[in-house]
């Protein structure tokens, strides 16, 4: 049955479409793809992995250098392509190794300057990356995708409406970041070695679901050895899967964001399937306890959809919600895809919204939608043919409902 969900004002809506159901345990981070023929997925291991690679294989330290280097500094896509390796030493690699970075399918330009990718992996899956350059202020973004499509069911998402297909490996997501960086070097034009100066995981699925992937990549992402990122550049965003905030917090060094969406458990539980499990108590007493770094805040991205969560009540919910943690709320009008039913609200709303946060001294500056043209705003990420409403069960995955999937 579809909640009502009660918002203040004479836009109330309720729900224009039913809440999916979590299909799988959040807590539990699945199998990725691995090589159907035994052998491994060079891309995934780390440098002391590769260093004992390169040992076992009878070859000298510095080559270990060479071959990371090749791979995440160079974004080589194939073994053939490293040149200053000994062929000897590249057959060897390539009877024991797997190098298949996802590669590019489609790349759909903006006006307003971002680049859409539609990247295809091994197995014919397709994910999507988002570039999101602004010049002026020194940076150059990629909202980076964690799995192929998602388990986590937002009512206002269109990746949700793919389901959950599997996780991506560590090597699919370095993949991702590097095959971007290549292009922007060889077709924008831009110098390298690593254009891409931020990272945001906010592209399709929920990081933290696919938690030993992601740390994985994320220890190459930072690694001096490798792309070498800034920590500060880097954030991870969860829809609120809080035992995984938690580790988060001991495990990974790089910043947060909560995606938010609501100010009540009734307009949550409504939009967001996981409150249900971890309501907003318990998400918020989790941020609460996140360890941050010096001058380091939580990053809450709140959706706002016109008459559902966006009253002048929920912004004042919202501040006081938000006491005694370093935040930092990201507005975000909705964007109208036509496929959720949820609207934007008007300008005006939005303005009210954001004055109210912000006189209570909390940064909440309204994000302007990026690559409305082609359908790479927040929330518009979904691959065309991978679409279903409800996906279909897992083997060796919960179905909470208890009424199975599909
Ligand atoms: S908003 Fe994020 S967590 Fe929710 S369904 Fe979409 S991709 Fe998954």
């Amino acid at each position: 049955m579809t909640p009502d969900v009660t918002a203040s004002g004479d836009r109330e809506r309720s729900l224009p479409r039913e809440p999916l159901e979590l299909t799988v345990d959040p807590e539990a981070s699945g199998p990725a793809l691995r090589p159907a023929d035994g052998r491994g997925d060079i891309l995934s291991l780390d440098f002391d992995e590769v260093d004992s690679a390169i040992a076992s294989l009878g070859e000298r330290p510095f080559r270990a250098r060479q071959l990371f280097s090749w791979l995440h500094k160079r974004y080589a896509a194939s073994v053939e392509e490293m040149s200053d390796l000994p062929r000897a030493l590249r057959e060897k690699l390539a009877e024991r190794f797997v190098l298949a970075p996802p590669e590019i399918d489609l790349v759909q330009p903006s006006s307003d300057g971002a680049r859409k990718y539609k990247l295809r992996t091994a197995d014919g899956r397709f994910v999507e990356a988002v570039y999101l350059p602004d010049e002026a202020a020194g940076r150059r973004t990629l909202c980076v995708s964690s799995q192929v499509g998602c388990a986590m069911g937002c009512t206002f998402c269109l990746t949700a409406t793919m389901g959950f297909v599997r996780h991506l490996s560590a090597g699919e997501i370095l993949g991702e970041v590097h095959r971007v960086n290549r292009d922007l070097i060889e077709t924008v034009g831009l110098a390298g070695p690593r254009p891409l100066t931020n990272l945001v995981f906010m592209g399709m699925g929920e990081p933290l679901h696919n938690f030993e992937n992601l740390k994985r990549a994320l220890q190459t992402l930072l690694s001096p050895a490798g792309p070498n990122f800034s920590s500060r550049h880097v954030t991870v965003s969860t829809s609120g899967l809080v035992p995984l905030i938690d580790r988060a917090g001991r495990e990974l060094d790089v910043k947060l964001a909560i995606s938010l969406n609501a100010t009540t458990d009734e307009t949550r539980d409504a939009l967001m399937p996981i409150n249900r499990k971890w309501n907003l108590e318990a998400l918020l007493a989790a941020c609460r306890r996140f360890p941050l770094k010096q001058g380091r805040r939580i990053t809450f991205e709140y959706v706002l959809l016109d008459g559902i969560n966006d009253s002048d009540e929920d912004a004042r919910r919202l501040v006081r919600l938000l006491k005694g943690i370093p935040s930092k709320v990201n507005l975000i009008p909705y964007n109208e895809s036509g496929q959720t039913g949820f609207r934007e609200p008007p300008a005006a709303q939005v303005e009210s919204f954001r004055a109210i946060v912000d006189q209570a001294g909390i940064t909440a500056p309204v994000r302007k939608n990026r690559g409305r043209d082609i359908s790479a705003a927040c929330g518009q990420l979904a691959v065309l043919g991978q679409h279903r409403r409800r996906p279909a069960a897992q083997p060796g995955l919960v179905t909470p409902s208890g009424t199975g999937a599909g």
